[in-house]
């Protein structure tokens, strides 16, 4: 089994120790799937490996973009992390949820005036600045509000974390941040610095997602360090935070690279010791960001088969009654997934097709070329694994499918975290014009 959380029993698969069949007939496909045991387990992860290894004050921040519900933000509190957050409605999330605003980083290369204000009055700890302009704004707001508002400023390191393009976001041409390389970053922290209304508590890059390379966040923080030496040296002014981001990557399937990640944020940790005394800084509290880390594992997703189509000699199409309004991952990114067929997951897979959603779209697949049992039917309950990070956050109601709900697992007992949208949700801000 791709991860230790699954197994099965008289051909039945099972999630967290749950009856993924029961579950299905209990909650209705498509359904979303948590365990949220193994969240926690995965927060303490990184929670250990930097209370032993990095400088004191260091921290993980869960990204919550990854998977946004009220529900995660208890968790990951209860747990010791804190929270990114990328819009105000992720924020509004976060705080109606009661989570400790202190602990929230608000990132995004475009805050409106309206974001700004917004973020402020819901005491969100810091803003990671990613650009002049927003400098400029946010002090200025801060100063209207009569506050201090402390501030990361992000930076690209120029960093090539050899992934996919669409989430390669550390290299100087990247519409995130402002570029070490180019001089401009460096005039950005005098620029911060001289801002009455900010103080400026760090430094922050990140890089890209899905990293496997065991190395890349060793040669981000030495491009990081060495530009925090400079700021010391030229600015005179010590930067007490380095924030390397988020972008661990994780298995999807059997044979994919594998990172130990408590074993390379130690070695990232040994790192940026040794190397702040050789420059003569002084060691940087960390602040890692998982997002995917944290919840794609945690998080499987079942459907129910309807059509099965076998055009002869040509291909054979398995459709289920979701799709890329659940899942549009691999209409974006042709993601690789684990398909597994819950009701008969004992039987020898035989035919292979392509795992096809509803939508009127040829390129609403969510898999292709997937190898299921030779009897798939109608009514038999498909569950694709490793869904608990970008498909939630991602979904959409495009031809007015409503989104699955998010039911947790915790103690082998299930619990709905997200109710299932309703056709009144779908319409409740349509007016009905007279
Ligand atoms: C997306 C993002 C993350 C999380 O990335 P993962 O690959 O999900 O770990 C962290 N920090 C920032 C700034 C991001 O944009």
């Amino acid at each position: 089994m791709l991860y230790d959380n699954l197994e099965v029993k008289n051909g039945r698969l099972f999630f967290a120790g749950a009856d993924t069949v029961s579950l299905a007939k209990k909650h209705g496909t498509p359904l979303y799937l948590m365990d949220e045991e193994l969240i926690r387990r995965r927060c303490r992860e990184y929670r250990d490996a930097l209370s032993e290894a990095a400088a004191p004050g260091s921290m993980a921040i869960y990204a919550s973009k990854a998977c946004c519900f009220a529900g995660i933000y208890k968790i990951i509190s209860e747990e010791g992390l804190g929270a990114d957050l990328v819009s105000p409605g992720e924020i509004y999330t976060a705080k109606k949820a009661g989570f400790p605003m202190e602990n929230a980083y608000f990132q995004g290369n475009n805050k409106t005036d309206g974001d700004i204000e917004f973020a402020i009055d819901c005491g969100v700890g810091y803003f990671v600045c990613d650009g002049l302009d927003e400098l400029e704004a946010l002090d200025r707001i801060a100063g209207e509000k009569g506050i201090t508002q402390k501030i990361l400023l992000r930076v690209t390191p120029g960093i090539d974390p050899h992934t996919y393009d669409e989430v390669a976001t550390g290299k100087v041409d990247s519409k995130f941040g402002i570029a070490i390389e180019t001089g401009q970053a460096i005039e950005a922290v005098g620029i911060a610095l001289s801002k009455p209304n900010l103080r400026l508590e760090g430094i922050h890059c990140h890089v890209g997602s899905m990293v496997f390379d065991s190395d890349v966040f060793v040669r981000s923080a030495a491009v990081m360090l060495e530009f925090i030496a400079e700021i010391k040296k030229i600015l005179n002014f010590s930067v007490k935070i380095l924030d390397l981001g988020g972008g661990y990557g994780v298995k999807y399937y059997q044979g994919q690279g594998e990172l130990d990640i408590p074993a390379n944020i130690r070695q990232v940790c040994g790192f940026v010791a040794e190397r702040s005394n050789e420059l003569g800084i002084g060691v940087p509290a960390l602040r890692l960001e998982p997002g995917r880390s944290i919840v794609a594992d945690a998080g499987i997703t079942l459907y129910s088969v309807g059509a099965v189509k076998k055009i002869t000699g040509y291909k054979n199409y398995v459709s289920v009654d979701g799709g890329m309004t659940d899942n549009p991952r691999y209409a974006l990114y042709g993601s690789k997934y684990t398909v597994l067929t819950a009701n008969k997951a004992d039987r020898e897979p035989a035919l292979t097709a392509d795992l096809v959603g509803r939508c009127c779209e040829s390129g609403d697949i969510i898999q292709p070329g997937v190898r299921f049992p030779a009897d798939i039917a109608r009514g038999d309950i498909v569950a694709v694994l490793t869904t608990g990070a970008y498909n939630y956050s991602m979904a959409s109601n495009y031809n007015r499918v409503p989104r699955p709900p998010i039911v947790m697992i915790s103690g082998g007992e299930d619990r709905v975290a997200v109710r299932r949208e309703s056709f009144d949700d779908l319409i409740s801000n349509d007016i009905i014009l007279e």
